[in-house]
């Protein structure tokens, strides 16, 4: 019944949506936005659960990108947007949610996709160190952002290990 929305979008979790189905996506962020519209292109209908106001629907994506994906969802004949909402509980086929000024109510959902952001995780760093293996942590395993950080990340590291080391043999695994 729930599911990361983060696994679907990567196609680490595969499922099945039919036609008229329910669904509910908690998290107006970027991950929710574009999952919602992918689910619904399946012909599943989706209500799209959002923290926040709907015109900060995902606030950190890039803005004309953005113009774009917030209009798409707003003129989608199957996605509803319930702002300033939270899901309070979730139950085998329903799907409970409360707003600032509504009692907690039940919505009838066949799944629940939760995203609610993902933390960054660099835990293979310690053994790694310990092993003594040079490591550079970067992109989002340093701090959660956009390709660009992650590139330049990169770099940085790049350029830190060739002034330290002269040159390099990268070995990618
Ligand atoms: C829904 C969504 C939409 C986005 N859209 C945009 C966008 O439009 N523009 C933009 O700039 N950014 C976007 N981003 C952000 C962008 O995807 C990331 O910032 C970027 O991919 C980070 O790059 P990275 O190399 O740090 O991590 P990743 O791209 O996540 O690469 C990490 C790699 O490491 C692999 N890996 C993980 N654990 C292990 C392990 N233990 N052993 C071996 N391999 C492992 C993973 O499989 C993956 O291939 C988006 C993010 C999301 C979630």
């Amino acid at each position: 019944m729930v599911v990361e929305a983060y696994d679907l979008l990567m196609g680490d979790t595969t499922l099945d949506f039919v036609k008229g189905e329910h669904v509910v996506i908690y998290g107006g962020g970027e991950t929710g936005c574009e999952a919602a519209e992918f689910v619904a292109a399946t012909g599943a209908t989706v209500t799209l659960v959002s923290r926040s106001r709907a015109d900060q629907l995902a606030r950190s994506a890039e803005a004309v990108y953005r113009i774009n994906l917030i209009g798409r969802l707003n003129h989608h004949a199957r996605i509803t947007v319930l702002e300033r909402h939270h899901v309070t509980a979730v139950g085998e086929g329903m799907v409970e949610v409360s707003g600032e000024s509504r009692a907690p109510y039940s919505i009838a959902a066949s799944r629940l996709l939760l995203a609610q952001g993902r933390d960054s995780d660099d835990d293979l760093l310690a053994p790694l160190l310990r092993a003594g293996i040079a490591c550079h942590v970067i992109g989002d395993s340093r701090k959660g952002g956009r390709i660009g950080d992650a590139v330049r990340d990169g770099y940085e590291a790049m350029r830190a290990i060739v002034a330290r080391y002269g040159t390099v043999q990268p070995a990618l695994c």
